[in-house]
């Protein structure tokens, strides 16, 4: 038994503050997840002073210090990343990816010349925050527990340059699958998401906040999420606002390739690799919007889906354009459904893992 905050700090290199064992003791999971409505009770964090990492430490979760003018709100100097941490049927939690997700951080840091956080502080964070919530990491099928690790820039200023100093965070949310249902998808024909040399690869805020005006007129009319086309053009396929895009097209896998404005999922990249594994005819190419609505309405494109952290694999169930007509494949949730149980099956430790994705956290 620990008895006092520093005898816990040598042992696990961090510190954890006081508030931590009871706010983990009496957190309750609800019934009801949803995808971020519940908080975990704890987040860990950690200072760039402009030369080293330092003050690590488990908090309690809650409101932030922040200046008013640091540059991550002033000028959007945030990436982040979006990984489960998965209890489903063994007693030790897994991560999945979890190297490949420091790996694109650290791409994203990169494309907004944010220092890269070192790989061992990344996991230290993410392990943290696994270990701190296992009790409640959900045990069920589908369910995990979302981590959501950040950077941000906390210098104050109106000079358009990096802050020197950044502050490292994860939080964490126990989850079900973001979507539940299929999925209606608004063609976006105006805005842009992002351009050649633009920051459409990095996980970064701002991507986000060029989605909004379009994702919000799309949630008015009744559709679930966008789909982004090039920037010049608005005539081949890019992504969802969170999630890469595939269709089954005369049977064979098809999805957008990485041309430098697609945010290269995690996901995708499983799920293409799980494709090849299993002997699936599968294309990464540029793919034109009005050639799809054409396959669509030819038979030729049988199912659309969606896939992501957060929303694993998910079915589409119609492409609306922009005039209201909306495109319908046949079938729903066959294949998908299909490259979904492969992936879970993984994640969550049915299947061997043959591509070495998953890594136990020991909690004891
Ligand atoms: C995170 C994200 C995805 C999905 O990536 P995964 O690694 O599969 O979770 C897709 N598109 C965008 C814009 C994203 O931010």
């Amino acid at each position: 038994m620990l008895t006092s905050a520093a005898e816990r700090k040598a042992e696990t290199g961090y510190r954890i503050a006081p508030e931590c064992p009871g706010a983990i003791a009496s957190f309750q999971l609800p019934a009801t997840l949803g995808f971020g409505l519940v908080t975990a009770p704890v987040m860990y964090s950690c200072e760039y002073d402009g030369r080293h990492w330092g003050s690590r430490q488990l908090l309690e979760y809650g409101p932030l210090q922040i200046y008013p003018g640091a540059r991550a709100l002033q000028y959007a100097e945030l990436v982040f990343e979006g990984m489960k941490a998965y209890r489903v049927g063994h007693e030790q939690p897994n991560l999945f990816r979890a190297h490949d997700h420091w790996q694109r951080l650290a791409n994203s840091s990169a494309r907004l010349s944010i220092p890269v956080l070192p790989e061992d502080l990344f996991l230290e964070g993410v392990e943290a925050m696994v270990r701190a919530c296992a009790p409640f990491i959900p045990r069920i099928s589908g369910r995990s527990l979302y981590l959501r690790p950040f950077v941000y820039g906390t210098e104050p200023g109106y000079m358009i340059r990096n802050s020197t100093t950044l502050r490292f965070i994860v939080i964490a949310n126990p989850v079900e699958p973001y979507a539940s249902g299929a999925m209606s998808v608004a063609i976006e024909r105006k805005d842009s998401r992002a351009g050649l040399g633009g920051t459409g690869t990095a996980k970064t805020g701002g991507n986000y906040a060029a989605s909004l005006r379009a994702t919000s007129a799309a949630g008015t009319r009744g559709h679930h999420v966008v789909l982004w086309l090039d920037a010049p053009e608005h005539r081949y396929i890019q992504e969802l606002s969170g999630m890469n895009l595939f269709a089954v097209i005369d049977g064979e896998l098809h999805t957008p390739a990485l041309d430098g404005t697609i945010l290269p999922g995690i996901t995708r990249d499983s799920l293409i690799a799980i494709a090849r594994r299993d002997g699936l005819k599968l294309h990464e190419r540029r793919m034109e919007i009005d050639e799809l609505i054409g396959q669509i309405g030819s038979g030729r494109c049988t199912e659309l889906f969606a896939c992501g952290t957060a929303a694993i694999v998910a079915p589409i169930r119609q492409l609306v354009d922009a005039d209201g007509s909306a495109h319908a494949p046949k079938l729903l949730d066959v294949l998908a459904a299909r490259l979904r149980e492969s992936l879970l099956s993984i994640q969550e430790r049915r299947a061997p893992d043959s591509f070495g994705w998953v890594r136990e956290i020991r909690i004891g």
